[in-house]
C-alpha cells in the first residue's frame, strides 16, 4: 500500500509521476515527494507506531516507498540522550545528543537516506546505484550496496581522510577519488547521470533519499513523548537535514501524532571555511553565495548548497540562527562531547557541538529551555582530526617500578 501520490515542484508547484526525476522541466525547481497525508491519518497512530521495530520503517507510512522496505532493515531508533554531564559545562538545564553515530551500519545518519534511496532503486527496478559524496554517503551506498548486491559507483573528492576511504573500499564499490572537491564532484556525476541509467541516490533518486531524513526528526519527537524540543542545532552540509527534520516535524502535527505544533527553533552549524548558508543568515541575504570550502569538517564541506535555500528559509521561518566554528573550536567540541558524555563524534559533530556552545554564550539559545544537538557522524573515522590534539600514551617498560615512576610518579 503506497500514500505517495507523486511528485511537486517546490517552485511552480507543477505536479509529477513517481519517477527517478529530481528537477522540474518547467523552472527547474527541486521536486518533492507528495502523500495522501488523509488516508495516513486515518491508519497512523502512536500505538501503531510504537509497536513496530526500533528501526526507521517504524514510520513506514510516511517513506516514499510502495511495497515492504527491501534495504537498509535496522537503520534508525538511535538513542536520545540526556545529556547531564554537557549541559552542565554548558550551562543550561535540559540538553539532549540525537546520537546518529551508533546503531547504524556506517555509523551515520546517512544509512537512513540510504536505505530508503535503495529501497526505491529497487522498486524502479535499477541495478546500478551511485553517489557523489563527501565520505558518509559514499560508505552507506557502499554498504548498502554490498549488502542488497547492486553494482555501486561512489564519487568522492580525492582529499577525504582514510577513515572514510577504507569505509566505501571495505566492501568493494567502484571508489571513484576526483582531483576536486564536492561541488566538482557533484556537477561531474550530474553530468554522467544523464548519460548512464544508474540510480544517483542523491541526484535523480534525490526527492525519495531526501525523505529518508525525516526519519530523525519523528525519532527526536517520539522520544520526547511526542512533543518537541524548544532548540534544535543541525550541521549543514547541502541543507538537506535541516529541512527534512522540519518537514518531519510538521507531519507529526498535521497527522495529529503530536496535540502541539512544533515551536522549535532550528539553528544552522557550519565550520569556518564552509559556511555559505550560516553566512546568508548572518547577513539576512535569500540567495546563497557559493564558497571555496577550506575545513576540516569535510563531512560538511560543501560549497554550494542544494537545500541551501530551503534551509535558510526554515532557519528564519522558526526563529532560529546559525553559526560557524574554527578549526580549534571543532577539536574542542569534539574532546568536549567524548569527555563529558563519553560520545566520540567526527568532525560534523564537533562543529554541532560548538556552535550550540556559542549559540548559548551570545544568548541565542535560553539556558532554561530544551535543546537538542545533532551528532550525525562517528569520531573513529576521523582520527586524522583530532589525533595531534589528545596528547599521547604514558610509555613503560614491563615492570613494576617503571609503572610507579612514569604512571603513578614516583621514585
Ligand atoms: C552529510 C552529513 C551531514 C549534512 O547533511 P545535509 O543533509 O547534506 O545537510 C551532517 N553530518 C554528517 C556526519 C554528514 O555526513
Ligand atoms: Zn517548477
Amino acid at each position: 500500500m503506497s500514500y505517495v501520490l507523486g511528485l511537486k515542484c517546490r517552485e511552480c508547484g507543477k505536479e509529477y509521476e513517481k519517477e527517478p526525476i529530481y528537477v522540474c522541466e518547467f523552472c527547474f525547481g527541486p521536486l518533492e515527494v507528495v502523500y495522501d497525508y488523509q488516508a495516513i491519518g486515518k491508519t497512523l497512530t502512536r500505538q501503531l507506531i510504537s509497536s513496530r521495530e526500533h528501526s526507521l520503517w517504524r514510520y513506514r507510512e510516511l517513506l516514499p516507498i510502495d511495497g515492504e522496505p527491501a534495504v537498509g532493515l535496522y537503520s534508525g531508533y538511535t538513542p536520545l540522550v540526556r545529556a547531564h554531564r554537557l549541559a552542565d559545562e554548558l550551562g543550561v538545564s535540559r540538553l539532549y545528543i540525537k546520537d546518529d553515530s551508533v546503531c547504524h551500519p556506517t555509523f551515520s545518519f546517512k544509512d537512513r537516506v540510504v536505505a530508503v534511496a535503495l529501497s526505491k532503486a529497487r522498486e524502479f527496478g535499477f541495478d546500478t546505484v551511485a553517489c557523489a559524496s563527501t565520505g558518509n554517503l559514499g560508505n552507506a551506498v557502499s554498504a548498502h550496496a554490498a549488502q542488497s548486491q547492486f553494482n555501486g559507483y561512489i564519487f568522492i573528492p580525492a582529499d577525504l581522510e582514510l577513515g572514510k576511504v577504507v569505509g566505501s573500499l571495505i566492501y568493494a564499490p567502484h571508489l571513484v577519488a576526483v582531483e576536486g572537491n564536492y561541488d566538482e564532484v557533484n556537477r561531474l556525476c550530474s553530468e554522467i547521470a544523464q548519460g548512464y541509467e544508474w540510480a544517483f541516490v542523491n541526484i535523480n533518486l534525490r526527492p525519495f533519499y531526501a525523505e529518508g531524513s525525516k526519519t530523525y526528526g519523528f525519532e527526536i519527537a517520539e522520544q520526547l513523548g511526542w512533543t518537541y524540543p524548544d532548540h534544535i542545532v543541525v550541521p549543514a552540509a547541502s541543507g538537506s537535514l535541516i529541512t527534512k527534520i522540519w518537514k518531519g516535524f510538521d507531519e507529526l502535527y498535521k497527522l495529529g501524532l503530536t496535540d502541539n505544533p512544533p515551536q522549535t527553533s532550528v539553528y544552522a552549524a557550519q565550520g569556518k571555511g564552509c559556511a555559505p548558508i550560516v553566512t546568508a543568515i548572518k547577513q539576512n541575504q535569500d540567495a546563497i553565495r557559493p564558497v571555496r570550502p577550506v575545513t576540516i569538517a569535510k563531512s560538511l564541506a560543501i560549497g554550494n548548497p542544494a537545500d541551501g535555500y530551503y534551509s535558510l528559509q526554515v532557519v528564519k521561518e522558526s526563529g532560529g540562527y546559525g553559526e560557524e566554528v574554527t578549526n580549534e573550536e571543532i577539536i574542542e567540541g569534539i574532546k568536549l562531547l567524548a569527555q563529558t558524555e563519553g560520545i566520540f563524534t567526527e568532525t560534523a559533530g564537533g562543529v554541532t557541538v560548538a556552535v550550540t556552545r556559542k549559540l548559548i554564550e551570545q544568548g541565542r539559545i535560553p539556558r532554561n529551555e530544551s535543546i537538542v544537538i545533532c551528532i550525525t557522524g562517528n569520531g573513529l573515522k576521523t582520527m586524522d582530526a583530532v589525533a595531534a590534539n589528545i596528547g599521547k600514551p604514558i610509555e613503560i617498560e614491563p615492570n613494576l617500578a617503571s609503572f610507579e615512576k612514569h604512571v603513578m610518579g614516583e621514585g
